[in-house]
């Protein structure tokens, strides 16, 4: 089973994920974390890359190219052998990520972003996508609090909060739309307190 997270800057995602693995493997689950873009050595690196462009350094078609090319990888070197194991993959960010942040948010054509998508993947989508969402300024000012890993040591103007809220807002209607038209795409409200998020969690997922 192949399960997504998806969700705005700041909706607590890794604790989730974390939360959900645990409970996973607690019924006998085999179950392998990973996130995009990244999970495997060469598409972090790529990932390096493209956190680089944040707010300009490479346009919007590099950045999905980008993001494709890590995917591929990633798709054929853990997620797809893991998912031929019987393990359960839990990823934080999927395809619908680029759908929302290249599509909907910067303009990128749709069919195109899934044309490329079963180019990269082999036609790979995920069973189950949780969409943790919250308001977008409630979102910014937490991801813009968390001092997290790498990413975060770029300058705060550099990083990808700096793309502003009408933004950010474009991309959660792009998610609110997805999990409108597709019952794989489920909302999952991330702005409760954070017990009662995992337990919204389990009750789609376990
Ligand atoms: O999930 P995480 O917050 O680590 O993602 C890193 C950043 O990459 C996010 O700030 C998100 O806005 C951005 N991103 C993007 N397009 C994607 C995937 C991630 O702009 N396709």
């Amino acid at each position: 089973r192949f399960i997504a997270f998806e969700g705005g800057e700041g909706a607590g995602k890794s604790t989730q994920i974390a939360r959900l693995a645990e409970a996973l493997r607690a019924r006998g689950e085999d179950v392998v974390v990973t996130r995009e873009p990244g999970g495997t050595p060469g598409a972090e690196e790529i990932r390096a890359l493209f956190v680089q462009g944040a707010t300009g350094r490479w346009t919007v078609e590099t950045d999905v190219l980008l993001v494709s090319a890590a995917r591929a990888d990633h798709v054929a070197r853990l997620i797809r052998p893991a998912l031929e194991a019987g393990k359960t993959v839990l990823c934080d960010r999927f395809i619908h990520s680029t759908l929302a942040y290249q599509g909907c948010g910067k303009g990128v054509s749709i069919g195109l972003l899934k044309r490329l998508h079963r180019f990269a993947t082999g036609d790979l989508w995920p069973d189950l996508v949780l969409w943790l969402d919250l308001p977008v300024e409630l979102g910014l000012s937490r991801s813009t609090k968390r001092a997290a890993a790498q990413d975060s040591a770029l300058p705060q103007e550099q990083r990808f909060e700096a793309l502003g809220l009408a933004y950010h807002e474009k991309v959660r209607r792009g998610f609110a739309a997805f999990a409108a038209d597709d019952p794989r795409v489920v909302r999952i409200d991330a702005a409760q307190p954070i017990d009662d998020v995992t337990a919204a969690i389990a009750a789609v997922a376990l």
